[in-house]
């Protein structure tokens, strides 16, 4: 049996460093807002080359506080795909402003620049890019059009961890970024977490701000906020996480360079010279995906789809009045996706006995 994931083979790896890091947070007595969630925030702003990061309790949060410390709220715009996870789009919600659902690239799966120009209107006030996969979505296109009509870029970054665009990492082209620490991302927490990077002062100041209750000094609040932090024991294992972060992104590489390698009659992602995939997932396509998921599954083999019913097509979303067909290429990549079995711990056979399963049913 391959899984499609498990996160054991890494904790085994890792366990020592871990146990360390728990033991001296448990040790310390001190358990929110200290000295490890310092140290982290300025490894991973270092890591980045950002000004900034603030730490936070989720990746949903990430969006959701950066959007308000770019002053997004009620009455505005968003505009974001509806190929994403929900969290994206519900960042956006939290906020009181309207997601704006643009279509994709299929290639890419990320989201289209000229489908994200058609969605502006005057109350359009920023876009949320999702770097899907791992891969870095067009962002000269984006740029160029936030630049135009004025609008602040997010980059949700949720599972790009390391991802380059241009020889610069996501997160830092925008201007903010938003990471997700769940357990599964290829930076993963032992519990929630998030982070917002920024090369703006006055947007970390805000953020730290906002997930403290609006507090700026103890017991003093001069603006509304809510209580979005990350904890000590999480910040501790993520320091232990972030120093392996390259080596993991790199063996993520090598799974899927032996997908690419191995796999001839499906299409897997496109390798673009311009950018640097971190293979949060690798994703191939097929015209009977649910008939190859079955046959996989039959054969012992896990796999998942991201996601097989797009935002706007939700139950949830209806009130978004975009019906089948508004977003056809988002909707022809929700009905032939599949995500192949990659976690740090999959062997060299086992993405070999993929293949060659696939290859079978397929070639
Ligand atoms: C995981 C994820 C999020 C949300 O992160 P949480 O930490 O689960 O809140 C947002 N966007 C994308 C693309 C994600 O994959």
């Amino acid at each position: 049996m391959i899984p499609f994931n498990q996160l054991k083979p890494l904790h085994d790896l890792l366990a020592d460093e871990i146990h360390e890091a728990l033991r001296r947070v448990a040790d310390s007595g001190w358990y929110i807002l200290g000295p490890e969630v310092r140290e982290f925030e300025q490894e991973f702003a270092e890591y980045h080359g950002a000004a900034r990061a603030v730490s936070v309790a989720s990746g949903t949060d990430a969006i959701e506080l950066g959007l308000l410390a770019g002053g997004v709220g009620a009455g505005d715009e968003v505009i974001t795909v509806a190929h994403t996870a929900m969290a994206t789009v519900t960042a956006i919600e939290s906020t009181g402003a309207k997601p704006v659902l643009a279509d994709i690239d299929l290639e890419t799966y990320t989201l289209n620049p000229l489908a994200a120009r058609e969605a502006i209107t005057e109350r359009t006030r920023a876009i949320v890019v999702v770097h899907l996969y791992g891969q870095p979505a067009d962002m000269d296109g984006l740029k160029v059009l936030a630049d135009e009509h004025n609008l602040l870029v997010i980059e949700d970054c949720a599972q790009a961890h390391g991802a380059e665009h241009k020889g610069r990492k996501v997160g830092t082209i925008g201007d903010i970024g938003a990471f997700s620490f769940y357990p599964t991302k290829n930076m993963g927490a032992y519990g929630d977490g998030g982070a917002v990077i920024t090369s703006s002062l006055e947007y970390a100041e805000r953020l730290e701000k906002l997930r403290n209750y609006g507090q700026t000094t103890r017991y003093r609040h001069h603006s509304r906020g809510t209580n979005s932090r990350l904890d000590e024991m999480q910040a501790a294992v993520l320091r232990v996480k972030l120093r392996h972060l390259d080596k993991h992104n790199k063996r993520r590489k090598e799974i899927a360079a032996l997908y690419d390698a191995n796999l001839h009659s499906v299409a897997g992602p496109p390798v673009l010279g311009d950018r640097r995939h971190v293979y949060h997932l690798y994703v191939i396509r097929d015209r009977d995906r649910d008939g190859l998921m079955t046959a996989l599954q039959e054969r012992g083999i896990g796999t998942l789809i991201h996601y097989p019913v797009p935002v706007h097509l939700q139950e949830s979303h209806r009130d978004l009045s975009l019906p089948a067909g508004s977003l056809p290429e988002t909707e022809k990549a929700a009905r032939e996706i599949l995500s192949l079995p990659l976690y740090i711990g999959l062997g060299d056979e086992e993405v070999l006995r993929v293949c060659a399963e696939i290859e079978k049913l397929r070639g």
